[in-house]
């Protein structure tokens, strides 16, 4: 995301997409369609924000924690939660796209249930079914 920057170690991480489970950030092993993976670099980084809406600023990034929590830029910053890896790969991912799981509640309950697996903590919003959840 702030490729071409000084504390930058172009490992691509903060370029891949995002999914939001219960304002959870989980990172997916697909990446921004902008990436190049050949250099590590942005294809369109002068004006990633003009043709890609999603993609954040440094400050914003940092803010909305989708810094991985190695990268440079986070790394002083206290209490910083990052994108939850390993849970959301490929298989889940095939699930959603394959219609297997086609709810905000399944697929809370999918995520909860491989997190569990894995022995991760579960943040407490991703224990409350989205019925009773206040926004
Ligand atoms: S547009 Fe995509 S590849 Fe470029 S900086 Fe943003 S997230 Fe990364
Ligand atoms: S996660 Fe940090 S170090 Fe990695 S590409 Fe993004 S800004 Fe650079």
């Amino acid at each position: 995301m702030t490729h071409g920057e000084e504390l930058c170690r172009r490992c691509g991480k903060c370029c891949r997409e995002k999914l939001i489970v219960a304002d959870v950030i989980f990172a997916t092993p697909i990446m921004c369609g902008w990436y190049d993976r050949e250099t590590g670099l942005c294809r369109v980084y002068d004006r990633r924000h003009e043709v890609n809406p999603d993609c954040l600023d440094r400050d914003a990034a940092a803010t909305r924690g989708v810094f991985p929590a190695d990268c440079p830029y986070v790394q002083n910053i206290k209490g910083y939660v990052a994108p939850i890896e390993g849970v959301v790969d490929a298989g889940l991912l095939a699930m959603v796209d394959g219609g297997l799981i086609t709810d905000e509640e399944r697929l809370r309950q999918e995520v909860v249930k491989r997190m569990t697996r894995m022995g991760m903590r579960i943040p407490r919003s991703l224990t409350i079914p989205p019925h009773f959840r206040r926004h």
